[in-house]
């Protein structure tokens, strides 16, 4: 389901087939309810035809693969900093750099006022925002599960351990609950007076 060379995501439209969507093309991320292993998340994406369409994503396919790894068992090792002597080039160069203190994604927790480690299925709702290609993501910090919303580039959303140095925070601590998020995240974009922060890890 994910292609690393391009990537991106192969999902299906209504219209065209399979389809290659990058994760910031993705629009909403809800787990669904219910004992799924691996967790299963219902998604929207905005698709190359010009209209949003649902999808579902597995965890490891979300976190996981676009680090070359396949399961959360190897993700289990890497957090335990034991890998997997089996394990891929890609996974391995994936272990180092986190064990160096790099991660795949950060943003930046503004009710901690401080960065944070997270993976993409810690985002909530993203979107395209303004003329320079930025992109808008509200993320639900893993550490004290509150929701921020940060604007970055899209490379920061796409692409593994390519992380802004320097992001667009909302000063604001978003409501959890999915529908008041997704009304306040709309109108605070539009309007909204982003703070930088700098998104540096160490
Ligand atoms: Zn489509
Ligand atoms: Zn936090």
């Amino acid at each position: 389901m994910y292609d690393a060379l391009t990537t991106s995501y192969r999902l299906s439209c209504p219209r065209h087939g399979e389809t290659s969507v990058r994760l910031s093309r993705f629009r909403r991320l809800d787990e669904l309810p219910g004992p799924h292993h691996p967790a299963v998340y219902r998604i929207v994406f905005a698709c190359g035809c010009g209209e949003e369409h649902p999808g579902l994503v597995p965890h490891d396919e979300l976190d996981l693969a676009p680090l070359g790894l396949e399961e959360e068992r190897s993700f289990v090792n890497l957090m335990t900093s034991h890998v997997d002597p089996l394990a891929v080039e890609l996974t391995e160069l994936a272990a180092q750099r986190i064990k160096a203190g790099e991660w795949p994604w950060s943003f930046y927790c503004w009710p901690e006022d401080r960065p944070r480690p997270v993976f993409p299925s810690a985002f909530r709702l993203l979107t395209e925002s303004g003329p320079a290609g930025r992109v808008g993501v509200a993320v639900c910090c893993p550490a004290c599960g509150r929701v921020s919303v940060n604007l970055v580039s899209r490379e920061h959303v796409d692409l593994p351990f390519h992380n802004d140095r320097e992001i667009g925070v909302l000063p604001y601590v978003f409501p959890a609950d999915a529908g008041r998020m997704l009304e306040e995240f709309r109108a605070e974009l539009d309007s909204g007076s982003f703070d930088a922060r700098r998104l540096s890890l160490d």
